[in-house]
């Protein structure tokens, strides 16, 4: 068990236990107390060295005694009963926690001679329950040298059942679930009745209600049937597969119409629209303005899933798109429907993959004039002038586009060319349509649809049983009308005075970033200088929106809104159309930062266009972060995931943008060679690692958040050593066991466990930019001395070897 505590351990406050346990060595107050001669028994033989000065101290005591008046003899007498009193009471408790130590933990006191001192224990509740957390994840007979995400999570995969209707559980779905039952108890103790000059936050609470009531109300969603959707999508169409409008079809639909009301439509109510995706965001290369943003879309099953031809996904769609068909009453044969995965497999086979098209590594510069120019099978111009007709932003030849995954266009006009050349593909394409604006909207209809993308899903990701209507609801109306439903939330459940506490958090870890630049010996002098700029440039956004705590402007983001708590389809049309035009509207007014998450989120996230971190309240509670945990835990936790988020601004993709968030090359060819190599680095070590058998990661998919996540590890195990106080409680028990240094790294370790379906995570593993939880773990431990030290691993021991990989 040499991982529990060792002499190794490179902490001051190592010394002051051993010192603590042993009244020989001395050091301690308690041990000063116990040897100092003046309350040696009077008469003891002692030695012939110290004997003659005792009696001299005794004798000088006497005549001080003699002279004092009775009060003060008396008060006198009080003071050494006292110390009497206290003295006995420190033996006695001293005895006790010897004999209770060594009752439980007799193999670590007799290795390594460890116990704590009783007055440094952090006996508060919170501290119990984050014990009892620490302790229940942890497989204490793994070793932590070979495999520490074992050592830290190993029971966590024993005890934890993934929930019915979900494809993984992990601390932040806990969380999120934990979320789930507040945000619950919150919608249904409001009222969905509002009179009409309510303020805005008896109107928000009262919108909520009905959204959320008109979610759980099946009978009025069966009564409402399929036709309003219907209604909806009929504009992007005529429709060849729908009856009332196949003649309309055939009087001359083309595939430049059908993508001109697609791009459209998908605005408003698609997130994942068909074939590309378009908008107006933050302009990467001059972030004081914006921009087009145009960049491929997804097809409804990963591209994957059509380029190694999983036959049995592919199946199941086709499944699911059949009962589709047969639900809407469309005139579509399975040939039809083959056609359509046929059609997928073609978006999907000139589709770059994940892996390649990360952040903005891929995304170039262009104009209306030369997007027209190079890819002129869509009337690029059309298009956006009818997106925006309610928005003052101006389309012009010179309006600039941020051109993302240019080879896809670069092959889509060929296949948009093939396709409109023969009227039976045309037909394909108007099916296609159909179906992808259909697809998004069906979780808000009937009964019957709503289970025709989760079935499929299920079958895809191994899913096994159905969540709760309510949790469902809950998750819906979060994820419609997040913002105001993280009104309620904050309001009812947000510490406001967390918020100085992470602000400080925060400085200790930009603080120890700095250092690391400073320290990055392979960067030249003038690129250092522009990374320190931009690392004191970063902006930050902690717990919610500031307009929240303006009525005018939370009225003016949030409300409008008339929900009814029986119309749950056209609840959230209503929301998606508002939210879009106010959108629209807004893109005359300057860009300006603001939080790009809902304050329940248990997430966070780095803005590389506007150079900022962003932390929502979700986040800022446990097991992230309490203001009653010890700081180690902190670090290890919160402090993690804030050095995460400025690592990002630091990445191979994040590195691009300056510290006004511009994309452009602002290092020297020199430190970008040298950067390239650490990276190699950590891309070769990430595809190394196997999870689950044989499952690999792709180097380059996760290699953003694997540098993020080892240069967070470390800026929070220095920015605790900077701060760290010798009198830092212990946690109970497990104060007794670990070092805090070795606690920090265990409530790192402990935010990434988690359980997955054997199938999400093969799906994952190539989309997912995120590594898996034991990677997440064993790459930044394996990279840090500190943790060999901490924990007395062997040199070449798995989580300790000879080379290791270090960008920040
Ligand atoms: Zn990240």
């Amino acid at each position: 068990m040499k991982y529990v505590r060792t002499d190794l351990d490179d902490n001051s406050e190592m010394s002051g236990s051993l010192a603590t346990n042993s009244s020989a060595t001395g050091g301690s107050s308690m041990a000063a107390m116990q040897s100092d001669d003046s309350v040696l028994p009077v008469g003891s033989p002692g030695n012939g060295v110290s004997q003659p000065r005792r009696i001299t101290h005794l004798h000088r005591l006497g005549v001080v005694i003699k002279r004092c008046s009775y009060l003060e003899k008396l008060a006198l007498l009080a003071v050494l009963v006292l110390l009497l009193i206290v003295l006995i009471l420190a033996c006695m408790l001293y005895n006790v926690r010897l004999t209770a130590s060594s009752g439980r933990l007799g193999y670590a006191n007799q290795l390594y001679n460890v116990t704590a001192s009783a007055n440094s224990t952090c006996t508060h509740p919170v501290c119990v329950q984050l014990t009892a957390r620490l302790l229940s994840y942890m497989n204490e007979s793994a070793d932590p040298c070979e495999d520490f995400y074992e050592f830290s999570c190993g029971l966590f995969r024993q005890r934890v059942t993934i929930p019915a209707g979900r494809q993984q559980a992990n601390v932040f779905s806990l969380q999120s679930g934990a979320n789930e039952i507040l945000l619950r108890s919150l919608l249904e103790s409001a009222s969905p009745s509002v009179s009409a000059d309510a303020d805005i936050n008896a109107e928000l609470r009262s919108n909520l209600a009905a959204l959320y009531r008109s979610c759980l109300n099946e009978s009025a969603r069966e009564e409402a049937g399929l036709q309003p959707l219907l209604d909806l999508v009929a504009p992007v169409g005529p429709w060849a597969a729908c009856n009332a409008t196949a003649r309309a079809y055939k009087d001359g639909w083309t595939i430049a119409d059908g993508l001109l009301r697609s791009a459209v439509f998908s605005a408003a109510h698609s997130e994942n629209p068909p074939f590309f995706y378009l908008g107006v965001t933050v302009d990467i290369f001059n972030t004081k303005r914006r921009a087009v943003h145009l960049s491929q879309s997804s097809t409804l099953l990963l591209r994957d899933d059509y380029v190694r031809n999983r036959t049995a996904n592919l199946a199941a769609l086709a499944e699911s798109l059949e009962e589709l068909a047969k639900l809407f009453g469309l005139t579509m044969t399975a040939q039809d429907v083959r056609n359509i995965i046929e059609l997928e497999r073609k978006i999907a086979e000139i589709s770059l993959p994940e892996w390649k098209r990360r952040g903005s590594l891929l995304m170039g510069n262009s104009t209306i004039k030369q997007l027209q120019e190079d890819f002129p099978c869509i009337n690029w111009t059309s298009v956006l002038l009818t997106l925006l007709s309610n928005s003052s932003y101006a389309i012009t030849n010179d309006t600039p586009v941020n051109l993302h995954d240019r080879s896809f266009f670069e092959q889509l006009c060929p296949l948009l060319n093939q396709l409109s050349s023969d009227a039976e593909q045309t037909r394909l394409v108007n099916n296609y349509l159909l179906v992808r604006s259909i697809w998004p909207l069906l979780p808000f209809t009937t009964p019957a649809a709503y289970r025709i993308p989760e079935k499929l899903t299920y079958r895809i990701r191994g899913v096994h049983g159905t969540e709760a209507p309510w949790k469902i609801c809950v998750q819906s109306v979060d994820g419609i009308f997040g913002f105001p439903l993280g009104k309620l939330f904050v309001d009812s459940y947000f510490l406001r005075d967390s918020h100085s506490a992470i602000e400080r958090l925060i400085d200790s870890l930009m603080a120890a970033f700095n250092a690391s630049l400073a320290d990055a010996r392979w960067m030249d002098e003038a690129t250092r200088r522009q990374a320190v700029g931009k690392l004191d440039a970063i902006r930050r956004l902690v717990g919610y929106p500031h307009y929240f705590n303006n009525a005018t402007e939370l009225r003016r983001e949030l409300g409008g809104y008339r929900l009814r708590p029986d119309r749950y389809f056209d609840n959230v049309v209503q929301i998606q159309r508002e939210s879009t035009n106010r959108a629209l509207s807004r893109l005359s007014e300057p860009v300006r930062l603001t939080f790009g998450m809902t304050p329940q989120s248990v997430n966070a996230y780095y803005s590389p266009s506007f150079n900022a971190i962003a932390f929502p309240a979700g986040i800022l509670q446990q097991p992230f972060y309490r203001p009653q945990f010890p700081a180690y835990v902190s670090y290890g936790a919160i402090g993690a995931v804030i050095g995460h988020e400025i690592t990002h601004g630091f990445d191979d993709s994040g590195r691009h943008h300056d510290r006004d968030g511009n994309k452009r090359e602002w290092w020297s060819n020199g430190t970008v060679a040298a950067f390239d190599r650490a990276t190699d680095c950590i891309a070769r070590q990430y595809e190394a690692f196997t999870v689950d058998g044989n499952v690999q990661v792709s180097g380059q998919l996760v290699l953003g958040e694997s540098i993020a996540d080892n240069g967070g590890l470390k800026m929070a195990y220095r920015a605790y050593k900077q701060q760290q106080k010798p009198d830092e409680p212990l946690l109970p028990y497990l104060g007794d066991r670990y070092s805090r240094e070795q606690v920090l790294f265990l409530a790192y370790a402990q935010t990434w466990c988690e359980l997955i379906t054997p199938e999400a995570l093969r799906q994952l593993i190539t989309v997912n930019t995120h590594p898996p939880g034991q990677m997440r773990v064993w790459g930044p431990v394996a990279n840090m001395p500190e943790f060999g030290r901490a924990f007395g691993c062997r040199p070449g021991s798995k989580m300790n070897p000879i080379d290791k990989c270090s960008v920040w």
